[in-house]
Parts: C-alpha cells; sequence; structure tokens
C-alpha cells in the first residue's frame, strides 16, 4: 500500500516512520509512504501558501491553488489514483471500522491542514474524504495523518509480526481487550489472576471472554450496546450485578 501525504511540515513524520514497525513495513515492502512539502508548489517568490479569510476574522486560511496544484502532480506519480482523505475535526470520527476500510484501498494520499484549515473549494472538489481523529482540535493535520497512517498500516497483512498480532484486539466484535499481565507472577502484594497460570487453555479463554465483557459494559456502554453477546455471556454479566 501506498501513502502519499501533503505537508508544510515534512520533519514531522520522520521520527515515527523512522523507528520499529512501520520502518519494518517500508523495509519490507508492505507499505510505500512519499511525504510532499505543499511549499513546493507555491508559485509566488516567498512560497506563500495562505491568506486571510474572506469576510474577515482571526487566522489564516490555505490557499486552494497550491492544494489543488499539488494533487493533480501526486496523483500520477503512482498507480492506482489516490483516494484523497483530508484530516478534518469536521470529518468522520476514524474507529476501527473506518480504519478497515481505509486499508482496502491500495493508495492514500492525506492532506494536512494547518492555521484555520484548507479554503472550502478543496474540500469540495479535489478531497474524496474528510477524516477527524476526535472531537479535539489539534494545531495541524500531521499528527492525525501519522494515526491514521499507523492504524490503516497495521491492518496490512505482514506488517505485524506474530507477537504483535491483531487477533482479539480492542475493538474486534465491539469489545475492549482483556487484561494483560507478564512475569513477575507476583509483584508487590498484587498477584496474577490464577486462572491464567493454571496452564487450562479453555478456562483462559473463558476468562478472557468474560473480562472483555465486564470491561466493556463497565467502560464503553455504547460499544457494548452493539457487542456480539451470547446466551451464557449474558447470563454470567447479570450474575455479576
Ligand atoms: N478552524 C478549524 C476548525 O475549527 O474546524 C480547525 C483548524 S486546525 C487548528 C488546523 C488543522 O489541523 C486542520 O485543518 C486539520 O488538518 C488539523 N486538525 C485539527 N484537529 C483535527 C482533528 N481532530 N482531526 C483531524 N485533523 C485535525
Amino acid at each position: 500500500m501506498r501513502f502519499d501525504v501533503l505537508t508544510l511540515f515534512p520533519a514531522m513524520f520522520e521520527g515515527p516512520l523512522d523507528e520499529s514497525i512501520l520502518k519494518r513495513a517500508q523495509t519490507a515492502g508492505l507499505i510505500e509512504v512519499a511525504i510532499h512539502q505543499l511549499r513546493d508548489w507555491a508559485t509566488d517568490k516567498h512560497h506563500t501558501v495562505d491568506d486571510t479569510a474572506f469576510g474577515g476574522g482571526p487566522g489564516m486560511v490555505m490557499k486552494p491553488e497550491p492544494l489543488f496544484a499539488a494533487v493533480e502532480d501526486i496523483q500520477p506519480l503512482a498507480q492506482p489514483p489516490a483516494h484523497v482523505v483530508l484530516l478534518t475535526p469536521q470529518g468522520r470520527t476514524l474507529d476501527a471500522p473506518l480504519v478497515r476500510e481505509l486499508a482496502t484501498y491500495d493508495r492514500l494520499l492525506l492532506v494536512c491542514g494547518r492555521y484555520e484549515g484548507v479554503d472550502e473549494r478543496v474540500r469540495e472538489h479535489i478531497v474524496d474524504r474528510e477524516v477527524s481523529i476526535g472531537d479535539i482540535v489539534v494545531t495541524g493535520g500531521e499528527l492525525p495523518a501519522l494515526l491514521l497512517l499507523d492504524a490503516v498500516s497495521r491492518q496490512i497483512p505482514g506488517v505485524l509480526g506474530a507477537a504483535d498480532a491483531l487477533a482479539e484486539e480492542s475493538f474486534d466484535d465491539n469489545l475492549l481487550e482483556y487484561p494483560q499481565y507478564t512475569r513477575p507472577a507476583d509483584f508487590r502484594e498484587w498477584s496474577v489472576p490464577d486462572v491464567l497460570r493454571s496452564g487450562n487453555h479453555a478456562e483462559v479463554d473463558r476468562w478472557r471472554r468474560r473480562q472483555r465483557i465486564l470491561r466493556t459494559s463497565r467502560r464503553r456502554p455504547d460499544l457494548f450496546a452493539v457487542a456480539d453477546l451470547t446466551e451464557e455471556d449474558r447470563a454470567w454479566l447479570k450474575a455479576q450485578e
């Protein structure tokens, strides 16, 4: 899968893309990431990419011309044409189903806003989809783009090693993950639950499933409302009340 990223701050991508799983995925050719400096498409001698807002008000708006020119030049750099994603607090909130859907594309072009955001004509005419990382406003689209890139990349077969497998992660089946423990079994006055040391895999599986259900019901009633539960799950949960 190929990611193109359009940004005013390419250096912000260096650390996260040069470490760990994302680095390995690039080296293995599982993902390809091309970072593009938007200012390269500005045409005046000051490389201007923003201007004041029509109608007045504080803050600057990203001009349409460099953004249109950049997207039009980046698209033919690879095949197929990229699905163009604008990072914006006004987009659909990134969640597990959206990440899985984005992972079905061969190529994404992530457009990072700055200042007060982009001229509305960009959103209307060259963007395929608007994505938000949540109901907060951050200073630019770079961190949201990295978050999306990371989440989508780990859906690609081979990106995660066996040790980091996707199986039974939070949000699968609309349930959060079960509690995790490692050595030492006894730490200060807190011990790992006996069942996890029993060697009885069926019991471990049952404990984990029940912990997922309990956690989700307590922490995320919104997810729990749509979780896929059996009659046995429901009966057990009722008995905990
Ligand atoms: N004035 C804009 C508004 O109220 O909708 C916010 C602009 S924000 C300061 C600058 C840029 O950061 C946005 O254009 C967007 O690219 C990015 N950004 C900020 N918050 C975001 C979020 N929750 N999700 C995705 N991108 C975000």
